[in-house]
């Protein structure tokens, strides 16, 4: 097991696309980390790096104490496993396992290595054994035991999957990189895939870094998770300190789902209510915003609120008043936008609820739930100030 930073990294490719630009990551020995954002924000070319397939512009990468820029990627004590299966396609499950061991430590260097006292001398039987051994159990755990003798095109996209983790798996690596490994399969077999990967973190301890695109595959695997966007880390937390408090409007409009609802805007304040305007309309507040007691008429803010966060209310009453503009249906929660001018507010109602679309309905939320953005910068606001 390592450590793995990742201090100031750019990356600028020969065509001139800067996908990271200064990025800083620190992974702890033993963590799962997993590194989210959308896509093209620079995720593969981040683990490309860690694992040696692509230099950095500028930039260092650690793997425990060693600065591992010039390191190749042979001698990282890394292991990948891609967003769609490597496998060879002539090579059985089995061969295919034991491959990346053979090619690691290929006969002739281990005995040179031996005859340097630099290794622990094993005869060719104890390694063939260690391999087997291996092999077993990655397969047990994979439940690839049957699969084995089978070559990649006869096996399910699931399976294939599996047996990609496989080969990591019995390299023993120090670092785990893994690409989108689920992306490509059906819902089903990626939930269950992802409690394996998590039994798998527990039962191998290795450093783990997971790249997704889906927050909420990132909620379920993470120890922390590490928001990535155009090439920069904006928060690192665990997922659900993220989730309730977005540390800059990015983060916001990214991790959580449904999304986020943000209004840029001005404050207004008239005889004593409070309101946000947008464009040319006001969506009034419940309260005063949270400040310092300054005046605060005319500031630029952002608002963020979650649609599960709005309740939906007919009649007269407080709250902002709007057509219904979209109702998107999805069984056990229903989404229902209303606009108003410039302001549109989505808010989540249970499934069960009849909304007619045909009358205004009113939307009200505490001023509590509303996450507070600083226009110019992005960052969160708390009273008033950038919070952190
Ligand atoms: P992600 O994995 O988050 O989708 P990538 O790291 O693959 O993002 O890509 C980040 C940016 O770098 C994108 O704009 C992508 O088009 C660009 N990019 C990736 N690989 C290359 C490459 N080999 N050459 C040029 N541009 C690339
Ligand atoms: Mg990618």
């Amino acid at each position: 097991m390592a450590s793995v930073s990742l201090e100031n990294i750019s990356k600028i490719y020969p065509n001139g696309v800067a996908a990271l630009r200064g990025l800083n990551l620190d992974i702890q020995d033993g963590e799962l980390l997993v590194l989210v954002g959308p896509s093209g924000s620079g995720k593969t070319t981040a683990l490309r790096l860690i694992a040696g397939l692509e230099q950095p512009t500028a930039g260092n990468i650690r793997i425990g104490e060693r600065r591992v820029n010039d390191v190749p990627s042979r001698d990282r004590d890394v292991a990948m496993v891609f967003q769609r299966h490597t496998l060879y396609p002539h090579l059985t499950v089995r061969r295919n396992l034991s491959f990346g061991l053979d090619l690691r430590r290929p006969i002739l260097a281990r005995r040179l290595l031996e005859k340097l006292g630099l290794c622990q001398p094993i005869s060719d039987g104890q390694a063939a054994r260690t391999t087997a051994e291996r092999i077993a159990e990655a397969a047990q755990f994979l439940e690839l035991q049957d699969l084995l003798d089978r070559r990649p095109n006869q096996l399910s996209g699931g399976q294939q999957q599996r047996a990609a983790l496989g080969r990591a798996l019995v390299r023993r690596p120090a670092v785990f990189l893994l690409d989108e490994p689920l992306s490509h399969l059906d819902v089903p077999l990626r939930s269950s895939l992802r409690r394996q990967l998590h039994l798998l973190h527990r039962r191998f301890p290795a450093t783990m870094i997971y790249v997704t695109h889906d927050p909420v595959e990132a909620m379920i695997l993470a120890d922390r998770v590490a928001v990535v966007d155009d090439g920069v880390v904006w928060q690192v937390d665990r997922p659900t300190a993220v989730y309730e408090k977005p540390g800059h409007r990015r983060v916001a409009a990214f991790f959580g789902w449904p999304s986020m609802n943000l209004l840029d805007g001005v404050l207004s304040a008239s005889d004593n209510s409070w309101g946000l305007r947008v464009g040319q309309t006001t969506l009034p507040l419940p309260a005063a915003p949270p400040g310092d007691g300054q005046p605060r008429d005319g500031l630029a803010l952002t608002m963020g609120i979650r649609p599960h966060d709005l309740r939906l209310a007919e009649g007269a009453g407080e709250g902002f008043v709007g057509e219904v503009r979209r109702l998107e249906a999805l069984g056990n929660f229903t989404l229902v936008t209303l606009g108003h001018g410039a302001v549109e507010l989505t808010a989540q109602v249970d499934g069960r609820e009849r909304i007619s679309a045909e009358r205004p309905w009113r939307v009200v939320f505490e001023m509590e739930r509303i996450h507070w953005f600083d226009r110019a910068t992005g960052r969160r606001l708390a009273g008033g100030r950038p919070e952190g």
